[in-house]
């Protein structure tokens, strides 16, 4: 009985949530989604302007429920950075296969890594480029490559208001969080593919697609993407001095203190 648990019920992470509801194998969907559905998300999501005022983790779970009447749903209704709602949040995470990230701030992303390693939980991402140019599918196991690992290695800004304008002189170059609305269909093509690389992960938990992450070219723009609907494919390694997963990581704060005191030490004996 697979559970898959989900943060982000937008209008990427719907279309993910839907896909991965349509089938058999997955019983249980925990979806964390505080929002309320406001009438301009109606352009890009499956629920009428009429729906605007409900919370969007309502929606789906009515969505889910229209579909899929045998699943398990639990929604929290919970920021995923509330530190009160960690338990809760926690205790899904833990019983849970698979992680589901669809959301589009670092904070959350960052935090969802943390989870996700903490439990040993393999986990996907969905990134849609600014102006739905293009878009990332991510492949997170517990033993590979964290988010920071992942973000580095593509030298991405976690800077988004500061950011300068997106300039993709190469793929895998920096990459913004979504500034330039994308249209449904750029969100829905990289959702799809979020679906399916979770979907395939969950049936078997040594599936290797072949890339940590896949960006996917969805329009021609001049020096960054030279042709239409390809793929680039990036594999990632752990790195050793990442400040999440690596070494440095793996040190307690009492050691460092220890070493610090250690040193301050031996500066006074040599003084
Ligand atoms: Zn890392």
């Amino acid at each position: 009985m697979a559970h898959i648990v989900q943060v982000g019920a937008g209008s990427g992470g719907m279309v993910v949530l839907d896909l991965v509801a349509r089938e058999p194998q997955v019983k249980r969907i925990t979806l964390i989604e505080p929002d309320v559905y406001k009438p301009h998300n109606a352009i890009r999501h499956y629920f009428p302007q009429e729906a605007a005022g409900l919370r969007k983790s309502e929606l789906a779970r009515q969505w889910l429920a229209a579909h899929r009447p045998d699943l398990e749903v639990q929604c929290l209704e919970v920021d995923l950075l509330d530190m009160s709602a960690q338990p809760k949040i926690e205790a899904a995470v833990a019983s849970a296969d698979i992680g589901v990230c669809a959301v589009d701030n670092e904070p959350a992303k960052y935090h969802w890594d943390a989870l996700m390693r903490k439990y040993r939980k393999a986990w996907t991402l969905g990134e849609v480029l600014s102006g739905g140019i293009g878009g990332f599918v991510h492949v997170f196991r517990p033993e590979g490559p964290c988010y920071g690992c992942v973000a580095s290695a593509l030298k991405r800004s976690v800077e988004v208001d500061s950011a300068p304008p997106p300039d993709y002189s190469q793929p895998g170059g920096p990459v913004y969080e979504v500034t330039v609305p994308a249209s449904k269909a750029s969100i829905s093509v990289i959702a799809s593919l979020h679906a399916l690389v979770t979907l395939e992960l969950l049936q078997n938990p040594d599936y290797d697609p072949g890339f940590t992450c896949v960006l996917l070219a969805l329009r021609k723009v001049p020096q960054v993407f030279d042709e239409v609907l390809r793929p680039y494919r990036f594999r990632i390694e752990r790195m050793r001095e990442c400040l999440f997963c690596g070494e440095a990581a793996h040190r307690g704060a009492a050691e460092d203190l220890d070493e610090a005191l250690a040193q301050a030490l031996d500066r006074l004996a040599h003084a």
